[in-house]
């Protein structure tokens, strides 16, 4: 879907719903605008649902000042105002309270986004700006400053965040990986000591992602057009349930024996069509598309392993603070982690940028998930399903072993009942 074509209107409740419906802000909280090319400002009226906003609450601002709407716009126009101001290569604005970034807020830390590569390329530096009275100019001007100095994103103190960008969908983007990275780093607390990535490890990823060779595809089998939908129905559940964000997220699965389909670089993972999925066939691209960067991986992970029909990698909070925290996840919770995940190995930093062999080599029957450090969870599988659920089981996993911190000390199945586990099920 090419989102920058909806009205202004509609971009906003369509975002609005998004925030509200994952539990990002609450019916008063938040407001979002759009700047268009005649310089009229479209924003969120203030005191109206934020649960059922409609586009004809939509206010518009004109250039002179004067508001068309059914109310008045939302309290926080000023400093939506002094931020156009001040950065005038930004066309949206997100604001919201998502209770993992107010903890920040409320405890005065800037959340670091040097966690995953990923996060700090789409969030950057992340801004500060002191308290000061909601809906005041001087509210205004301390973000608006904030803004001047180059920040994409700003923290606001007691209070909540905001996000800045060339589009609504970019600004919506950073704020949900910002908060990504508050909910990864609150559960890596209980973990243990996170690790944050220097500029040259980030840089790593630039190298990665070399383009394929494209070939006009002449037919699509029926096998392949039944993957399409079932990674898109896949990838939508796995945004759904929080295991994905809107930037980060990979999914394949293999057609045949030369080729695989996997998602898209750079597309919102909400809104991926039939169309945008890219088929790889014989180490080629279809024509015009853009896979994602891991996409040599991947091909590399289908040629020495023929077992292999799909591939994830994800960014799910509970799975990614271990990645983060460098700490090995236990699998020996209850029986069905065992036999699901088995045994997760954690790999180092880097090892998914180069010739893959590290991450070829750890794989197997045995070893169907794997940790990769400051990034993702692989999961792999025999059929997609099977790839989601070890992504479902592992996140929830790691939520239960971390949970466990707050309460007592995990007790693991014993050497003798895993290799119960292992006769039974897994021979
Ligand atoms: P409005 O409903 O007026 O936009 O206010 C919400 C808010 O978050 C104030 O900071
Ligand atoms: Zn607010």
């Amino acid at each position: 879907m090419k989102f920058s074509l909806l009205h202004p209107r509609v971009q906003l409740v369509t975002i609005m719903e998004r925030i509200y419906g994952y539990g990002m802000t609450t019916t008063s909280g938040g407001n979002l605008s759009i700047l268009d090319e005649n310089g009229d400002m479209w924003i969120t009226p203030a005191g109206v649902d934020k649960g059922t906003l409609k586009p004809q609450d939509i206010i518009c601002v004109k250039p002179d000042g004067t508001m068309v709407g059914p109310h008045k716009p939302s309290s926080e126009y000023p400093f939506h105002r002094a931020i156009y101001q001040k950065r005038p290569d930004f066309r949206a604005i997100v604001h919201a309270h998502p209770p993992a970034l107010i903890a920040f807020s409320i405890a005065r830390q800037i959340p670091n986004t040097r966690i995953i590569p990923q996060a700090h390329t789409v969030c950057g530096q992340v801004g500060y700006a002191p308290y000061r009275l909601p809906g005041s100019l001087e509210l205004g001007a301390v973000i608006a400053d904030t803004f001047a100095q180059g920040f994409d994103v700003v923290l606001l103190e007691n209070h909540g965040v905001v996000a800045g960008g060339e589009s609504l969908l970019g600004a919506f983007q950073r704020f949900e990986t910002l908060d990504f990275c508050a909910r990864t780093l609150i559960q890596a607390h209980s973990v243990g000591e996170v690790h944050s990535l220097t500029d040259d490890e980030i840089a790593l990823t630039r190298k990665h992602g070399e383009k394929l060779p494209t070939f006009k595809p002449t037919f699509h089998t029926s096998r392949e057009r039944e993957l399409r939908q079932h990674i898109i129905d896949l990838v939508h559940r796995a945004y759904d349930q929080r295991l994905m964000t809107s930037t980060a997220g990979t999914v394949s699965a293999r057609v045949d024996e030369n080729s695989f389909l996997i998602t898209p670089y750079g597309l919102d993972r909400l809104y991926l069509d039939l169309d945008d999925i890219v088929l790889i066939r014989d180490g080629q691209r279809e024509r015009r598309k853009q896979p994602s960067r891991a996409t040599r991986l991947h091909m590399a992970i289908y040629q020495a392993h023929p077992e292999i029909g799909a591939i994830i990698s994800a960014q799910s909070p509970n799975a990614v603070a271990y990645c983060v925290t460098r700490r090995k996840l236990d699998t020996r919770t209850i029986p069905e982690s065992y036999i699901v995940l088995r045994d997760i190995p954690l790999l180092p930093y880097g090892v998914q940028f180069g010739d893959g062999k590290k991450i070829i080599k750890q794989l197997g029957k045995d070893k169907p998930v794997l940790l990769l450090e400051n990034d993702a969870i692989l999961t792999t599988g025999a059929t997609l399903m099977q790839a989601f659920d070890r992504l479902e089981v592992a996140e929830f996993s790691a939520q239960a072993v971390i949970a466990t911190t707050h309460i007592g000390e995990l007790v693991p199945i014993g050497a003798e009942e895993v290799k119960e586990l292992e006769a039974k099920f897994l021979s």
